[in-house]
């Protein structure tokens, strides 16, 4: 396994895999990597014959008021489980190789972004749709691969490649959870254990919407009531949004119709959780734990 931590460095064993016939294929991270991450870099190795994991905390993702600073950084562990895993290169630039100037450009993508995350974290995914940009036109992989456990994300990077025309497939692998239903995260780590037990509220929350709609429950009105009632019920998280959009284009829901996905976000302690599901169709409870 070889560490860049320069764009040339990058291009240059990229460019030699790809002349030796290689489809090269990309996980964008933040680092402090967990059993999520792995299971796309699992993907990646699999189905790719380079497979490039880029460890890189993007600073433009994180409004003033957030943990940039103190952000995990575990970049020992997080080598030693993507050399076990098998990646090929590991991209881990500095700020400055990464943004030598302030940049002036960005990468917008309209309308996505304007509730669940987007609404709270004001900027965070130009800064998302930004870094990915870049790391694609450093990286150029074939293939690409993000976490539906962060669905306005993916919809988002989805949407931008479509609109202009990046040679990437995108690769949406479902949400990896703990035993108790929470979505393993790098801020997992932020939770002391009563906080830790307490943030399985999200997914019991996104459970209470699932299981009324497979019961027949059709008011979106009433789901995000139901979400809301359970996190209002554990004393130490405190909601953010609980909400339930399209899939696709992440707009609030009236009716349920399309492919419809409950969407919860809660402090807990000084963490900030995120979780989701797709809603099952009514009378089908195939989805359950799909993401
Ligand atoms: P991050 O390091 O948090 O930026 O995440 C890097 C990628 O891993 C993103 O595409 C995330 O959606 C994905 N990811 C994070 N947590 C999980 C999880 N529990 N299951 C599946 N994918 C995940």
């Amino acid at each position: 396994m070889e560490l860049a931590r320069t764009v040339a460095e990058v291009r240059q064993a990229v460019g030699e895999a790809r002349r030796r016939g290689h489809v090269i294929g990309l996980v964008p991270t933040m680092g402090a990597l967990h059993e999520g991450h792995a299971s796309l870099i699992r993907r990646a190795v699999n189905e790719t014959g380079f497979a490039v994991v880029s460890i890189f905390v993007n600073p433009l993702q994180f409004g003033p008021n957030e943990d940039f600073a103190s952000y995990p950084r575990t970049l020992d562990d997080d080598l030693a489980m993507c050399r076990t895993l098998g990646v090929n290169l590991v991209f881990h630039p500095a700020e400055r190789e990464m943004y030598p100037k302030p940049p002036k450009t960005f990468v917008e993508v309209e309308g996505l972004g304007d509730h669940l995350c987007g609404a709270s974290r004001p900027g965070h995914f130009r800064g998302v749709a930004t870094v990915v940009t870049k790391l694609f036109h450093i990286v150029q992989p074939d293939v690409a691969y993000f976490g539906q456990k962060d669905a306005q994300q993916a919809a988002i990077i989805k949407r931008m490649v479509e609109d202009l025309n990046m040679p990437v497939t995108v690769e949406v692998c479902p949400t990896v959870r703990e035993a108790d239903g929470l979505a393993v995260s790098s801020r997992n780590r932020y939770l002391n254990a009563d906080e830790r037990q307490a943030a399985t509220v999200l997914y019991r929350a996104l459970r209470a919407a699932h299981d009324a709609v497979a019961r027949g429950e059709k008011d979106p009105d009433r789901l995000r009531q139901i979400m809301r009632d359970v996190i209002a019920a554990e004393p130490l998280a405190r909601v953010d949004y609980a909400e339930i959009v399209d899939a696709e284009t992440m707009q609030p829901l009236q009716r349920l119709e399309g492919k419809a996905l409950a969407a919860v976000a809660a402090y807990i302690g000084r963490a900030r959780l995120i979780d989701n599901i797709i809603l099952p169709t009514t009378g089908d409870n195939s989805q359950v734990g799909s993401g």
